[in-house]
């Protein structure tokens, strides 16, 4: 008889999974379908011996000091600045877009006070700003819009930028000066070992079993429990009851090359050209050398594994209806990225992970005599 079946050893599942456990001394299952812990953050060597990221690059970033500090039980970490260049018009340019960026692709020397009157002199009026082309137009004008934006969300998403909420684009800012980092967050690491070795450490409990290559539908009937944290897709839990959600999904192409380096930086960003959407090469991010180098290409297409929640009004009105039953549920917690169908950063999903065992603290009593 376990106390809690927790479905998903992603983030969400496994804060939650360590924290019961740890805190409450209650026992916990985790299950996930897929062969391995750490979710969509999972890390692993390649046959060549580099370190990549099973699911694309994933890099911390946190404005969160208490998040830093939950999840540096479980790992040191190595300072990373994430930077970002995005092939357009043959060069390669710092994205978020920023004074050298408009220098370099019309060879101008503006200063910052110059890039601020250059953008104003560009940017498109907007009543309101609603969607994702909105946001980008109402800065930087079209122009730059078209270079930077509409073709990777377009490939990224499989709708136009209009079609999209306003805060896909806005993850990305715009600047005035020469800043090119891709994230300003006060903490920004990798993990030194990397991430599943994070979540090893995590779940190392006597309170935890974990069971792999388990999906939730196989065992809900067969196993043993009080409580259930559920963090896979809402609309699956409730048999589609009023229809799929949209996810946008990807294929990852994972490449070791026979030489040390491929590119510059981590990740190069293909808004004009390819049929993918960028190319990461790990050993920027972990800082592993080898004598070899492993990059992934990222083809986004709809069906697949649920990556990406797609942020459009009209599936945030079907997410509410699954919400409404989700409420409804006596002893069952919705957590996490495909539960609760955000658009989170990992850092997101541990603060939401970390709200959801609050609240399970002040709703359920501890068990006596542990
Ligand atoms: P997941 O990691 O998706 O875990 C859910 C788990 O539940 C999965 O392992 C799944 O197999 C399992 N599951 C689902 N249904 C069932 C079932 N029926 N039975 C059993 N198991 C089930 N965030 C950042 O902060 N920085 C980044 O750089 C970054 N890059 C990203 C790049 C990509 C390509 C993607 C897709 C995401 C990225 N993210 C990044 C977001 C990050 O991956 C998520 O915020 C985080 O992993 C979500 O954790 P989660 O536990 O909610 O979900
Ligand atoms: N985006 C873009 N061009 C870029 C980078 C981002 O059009 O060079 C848009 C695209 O719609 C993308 C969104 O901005 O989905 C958010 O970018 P982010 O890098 O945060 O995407 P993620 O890492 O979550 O895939």
């Amino acid at each position: 008889m376990f106390d809690w079946l927790i479905v998903g050893a992603g983030f969400a599942g496994s804060v939650l999974a360590e924290r019961i456990a740890s805190q409450r001394g209650e026992r916990v299952l985790l299950i996930d379908k897929r062969a391995h812990i750490g979710g969509n953050a999972y890390d692993r060597h390649d046959e060549a011996g580099v370190l990549i990221h099973q699911y694309g690059p994933h890099i911390f970033h946190t404005n969160s000091e208490a998040i830093f500090s939950y999840l540096s039980k479980f790992t040191r970490w190595r300072p990373y600045e994430h930077r970002v260049l995005a092939k357009v018009d043959g060069m390669l340019l710092p994205i978020p877009i920023n004074l050298d960026t408009v220098n370099k692709l019309f060879g101008l020397s503006l200063d910052s006070e110059g890039l601020a009157a250059w953008f104003a002199a560009r940017a498109e009026k907007r009543e309101e700003i609603k969607s994702s082309e909105d946001v980008v137009v109402a800065t930087v004008g079209r122009e730059l819009y078209e270079k930077f934006f509409k073709g990777y969300t377009k490939k990224q998403w499989g709708v136009e930028p209009s079609q999209l909420d306003k805060s896909v684009t806005a993850r990305v800012p715009t600047r005035v000066n020469r800043d090119d980092r891709y994230f300003t967050d006060s903490h920004q690491y990798m993990p030194t070992d990397g991430y599943t070795r994070m979540f090893e450490r995590m779940l190392d409990h006597p309170n935890i079993k974990i069971m792999l290559q388990t999906d939730f539908e196989e065992i809900r009937n067969e196993v043993d429990y009080r409580r259930l944290i559920y963090t896979g897709p809402i609309d699956e839990f409730f048999e589609f009851r009023f229809g799929k959600l949209p996810y946008r999904s990807l294929q990852f192409k994972h490449v070791t090359l026979d030489r040390p380096w491929l590119q510059p930086v981590a990740v190069v960003n293909y808004p004009q050209t390819e049929a993918y959407t960028r190319v990461t090469e790990y050993k920027h991010l972990t800082g592993q050398r080898h004598e070899k180098t492993s990059v992934t290409f990222e083809y986004p297409c709809d069906s697949g594994d649920p990556y990406y929640p797609v942020p459009r009004a009209e599936n945030m009105e079907l997410y509410k209806r699954y919400e409404k039953l989700a409420l409804a549920q006596k002893d069952v917690w919705f957590v996490g990225r495909l539960a609760t169908y955000r658009y989170y950063n990992m850092d997101q999903v541990v603060g939401q992970a970390l709200a959801s065992f609050r609240r399970i603290c002040a709703e359920v009593a501890p068990p006596k005599n542990r």
